[in-house]
């Protein structure tokens, strides 16, 4: 197809510590307007590709030792945080990381700290419409809020910069089957009248793979199996270990 790539990971290796090599040879590429998922279970290193994509390893002590990252052509695996926010990819972090004693508009707000006014009461309201709870909880204390309302401001935070791609780490952890459904279906409305791109780390491979075109498993930091969402569903190990079917 004619589509264009954003981001392009060529044969990363990531360690920490200067010993630990929790990420080993991994490529990988998304093409504007796709949702692509990263599979695998526990500890595979799904994470820490996000991490490396983002700009955010170094706070764990964490580092590229090999191999490059692109986004919408430019090499970014020496590039620091801000920067890549610039360019228009903005993480939603595992575990949501709010600010508990902030209200949902409070928190919104913080997340888009570098736009002028008129433009953050803009995305605000996009925010609001996209989740027209958050809208009645607006004054509410996000440490208040359940698990679903949380990882809707998150991912609120996250489109008040405005981003091009979004990167999703775990966005079903701990959440309720309604709630998944509710938030996975507010990310394919995004790509539909966004067209946003999404990078999609995910446990839940079943959910994960039901809504992503394409997507890449990982075991022990290497990507093991690669391919369209439909060819993984017809995959027997697929099937078998990451879907629980026979
Ligand atoms: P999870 O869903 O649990 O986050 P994951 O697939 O995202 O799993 P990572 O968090 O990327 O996996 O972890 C990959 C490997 O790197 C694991 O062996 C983990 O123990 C190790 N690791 C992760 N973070 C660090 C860190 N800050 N320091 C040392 N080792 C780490």
């Amino acid at each position: 197809t004619g589509q264009s790539t954003v981001l392009a990971i060529h044969n990363i290796q990531i360690v920490y510590g200067g010993a630990i090599e929790a990420v080993r040879d991994v490529s990988l590429e998304v093409k504007a307007g796709q949702i692509v998922a990263l599979l695998g279970s526990n500890g595979a290193g799904k994470s820490t590709v996000l991490k490396a994509i983002s700009a955010v390893l170094d706070a764990e002590d964490g580092e590229i030792e090999k191999g490059s990252i692109q986004l919408f052509g430019e090499n970014i695996e020496r590039a620091a945080a801000p920067h890549i926010v610039r360019r228009g990819l903005v993480q939603v972090p595992e575990g949501r990381r709010l600010f508990a004693t902030l209200t949902v508009e409070e928190n919104l707000l913080v997340g888009a700290h570098l736009q002028n006014r008129a433009v953050l009461e803009e995305e605000r309201d996009k925010v609001f419409r996209l989740f027209p709870r958050l809208a009645e909880k607006r004054s509410v204390v996000a440490g208040y809020l359940s698990g679903g309302e949380q990882q809707m401001v998150a991912i609120g935070r996250a489109l008040m910069s405005r981003p091009k791609v979004l990167a999703l780490d775990e966005p079903s952890l701990g959440l309720a089957p309604l709630i998944v459904s509710e938030i996975f279906s507010t990310i394919q409305t995004l790509r539909h009248t966004q067209g946003l791109t999404i990078l999609l780390v995910e446990q839940n491979a079943s959910r994960a793979l039901a809504i992503a075109d394409y997507a890449y498993i990982m075991e022990n930091g290497r990507v093991v199996l690669d391919g369209t969402s439909e060819a993984l569903r017809r995959n027997a190990d697929v099937r078998e270990f990451y879907l629980g079917l026979s």
